[in-house]
């Protein structure tokens, strides 16, 4: 008998998903309108404590709008990091800007230290404005992403912010429900920290609807302007009369009617992970072979991914890995290729890059979803170990 496949990071659509789309669809509200948006904006801005929140079709389609809401135009320059999903730097092209791409720290979010040494040694600051000494652009913005619900350095990230006058926006899309339980932003939630953060409703990402996205900020002016941006920049509703380039970037009734339900479990799916987290962990213990790399412990994490480390010893590549677990029927995938070597990004500039090639080599993440079981995870454990034991027979022998 085929053992039952697991996959990585599936929906999890057991609450009352089906109840809201039913009245939704009974209603016949389904469309760019209907009560379920409003709510599910008030009820994400009530979660993550921000002024407001509006939604979106897409994690990208939210980062785009905030990006152009901080002042990115075609002649900036705006830094990001190059260990994450493509999606975190796309808008800034979209908008005619340019990268300047980061290394990580070892929390895998873009690293603050590294950033401070290339404002300071490569960059001019004159006027309240950061110039770029290589191309004499401005740098406009950092964009900062919290890399699997662990969260980036945003005391430091935030510091350099103020120094160095940059809007930061909080590429938040992997780590809803995340935030700092100490130091300066305790009680923060990422996402809420910088100018602007983004969340992404995706089917991978911790609670879905569908696809969709919700940008937040403190700043009641800039949510205006994301809205305006979002709603095809209508400034007579009646008449049509349009003040600048808008776009469809609306969610539907439909998808914001599957959210309210995901949002009321998002609590028991961390909780979840947490437990599946930690079961990973304590059985990867006494392993040689591989380990779990930890969340930042100033922060309550989302738990979203979970990131396994080869060690060197283990005498496996991260591909002859992924491999063995696929020939078991457990999902498993290495992190994104770095985005400064991808075809697109050639020209772009980068800085110092050298941790993010060493964690990309050994890391694979291992099936994560909320829907997980203990018998699941102990699966993967077995299968992990198994791995390890194939691999030193056949050295053996
Ligand atoms: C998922 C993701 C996005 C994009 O979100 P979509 O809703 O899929 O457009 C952006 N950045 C990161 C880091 C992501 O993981």
């Amino acid at each position: 008998m085929t053992k039952p496949f697991i996959p990585l990071s599936v929906p999890n659509l057991k609450g009352n998903e089906l109840a809201y789309v039913t009245h939704a669809v009974q209603t016949e509200w389904v469309s760019t309108g209907g009560p379920y948006i409003d709510e599910f904006e008030q009820k994400i801005a009530d979660y993550v404590k921000s002024t407001g929140a509006v939604s979106c079709q897409s994690g990208t389609a939210g980062l785009h709008i905030a990006l152009q809401v901080c002042g990115v135009t075609a002649q900036d320059e705006v830094i990001v990091p190059t260990l994450t999903f493509i999606a975190a730097v796309n808008p800034v092209k979209y908008l005619g800007a340019d990268p300047i791409f980061m290394d990580c720290d070892d929390s895998l979010c873009l690293d603050p230290v590294k950033m401070k040494r290339f404002f300071e040694d490569e960059c001019t600051f004159t006027n309240g404005k950061l110039i770029n000494n290589e191309t004499g652009r401005q740098i406009k913005a950092i964009v900062v992403v919290h890399v699997f619900g662990n969260m980036a350095d945003m005391d430091k990230i935030m510091a350099l912010s103020e120094d160095y006058n940059l809007p930061v926006i909080e590429d938040a899309t992997e780590a809803i429900g995340s935030y700092y339980i100490k130091g300066r932003f305790q009680g923060q939630y990422a996402g809420t920290i910088g100018s602007m953060g983004v969340y992404s409703f995706n089917g991978n990402k911790i609670m879905t609807t569908g696809g969709g996205g919700m940008i937040v900020s403190q700043n009641e002016a800039r949510l205006k302007r994301t809205k305006h941006l979002t709603t095809q920049a209508k400034s007579d509703e009646l008449y049509y009369t349009h003040d600048e380039i808008g776009y469809n970037y609306r969610m539907t009734n439909l998808q914001a009617a599957l959210g309210l339900a995901q949002l009321e479990q998002l609590e028991t799916f961390i909780k979840t992970k947490t437990e599946n987290f930690k079961r990973y962990q304590q059985a990867l213990n006494t392993s040689d072979a591989f380990s779990l790399l930890e969340f930042d412990p100033s922060i309550r994490s989302n738990y979203w991914f979970y990131a396994l480390m080869i060690d060197d010893q283990a005498g496996i590549s991260r591909h002859e890995l992924i491999q063995f677990l696929h020939q078991e029927r457990i999902q498993a995938r290495p992190i994104w290729d770095l985005i400064h070597e991808q075809p697109p990004y050639k020209g772009s500039q980068s800085y110092d890059i050298e941790k993010a090639p060493y964690y990309l080599n050994r890391i694979i993440n291992i099936p994560c979803s909320s829907n997980l079981t203990r018998e699941d995870v102990d699966r993967v454990i077995q299968a992990l170990a198994g791995c390890i034991n194939v691999k030193s027979s056949v050295r053996g022998g």
